[in-house]
């Protein structure tokens, strides 16, 4: 659930909480930085050992009631070019209805 309604109604289903819906999170366990207090290192030990997803896979993870795909790394900039091509591929499928990518 999430409620993009009273700031974005354009990107938004309702405009309250969107219930019912779900949001797609993408972890990709990289990050371009190396922060000295980094919360999420843990990431950086398992960077080669999580599961690979193409990008035609993940957008097949997005069904009727995913309202968004939300990409974190930590930074997901070390993953763009896969990000926006599940993104397209995402968006091509859902054919006009609300999916925000963040
Ligand atoms: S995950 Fe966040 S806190 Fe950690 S190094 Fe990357 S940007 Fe910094």
């Amino acid at each position: 659930m999430s409620g993009q309604g009273p700031s974005y109604p354009r990107y938004a289903v309702s405009n309250g909480p969107e219930y019912g819906y779900k949001n797609l999170a993408v972890f990709y366990n990289a990050c371009s930085f190396n922060c000295l207090y980094c919360q999420n290192y843990h990431f950086k030990e398992h960077t080669f050992s999580s599961r690979a997803f193409s990008a035609k896979e993940l957008a097949s993870r997005v069904d009727e009631k995913t309202a968004c795909i939300c990409y974190f790394g930590g930074d997901p900039t070390p993953q763009i070019f896969h990000a926006i091509k599940a993104s397209k591929l995402a968006l091509k499928q859902a054919s006009g209805r609300i999916l925000r990518i963040c």
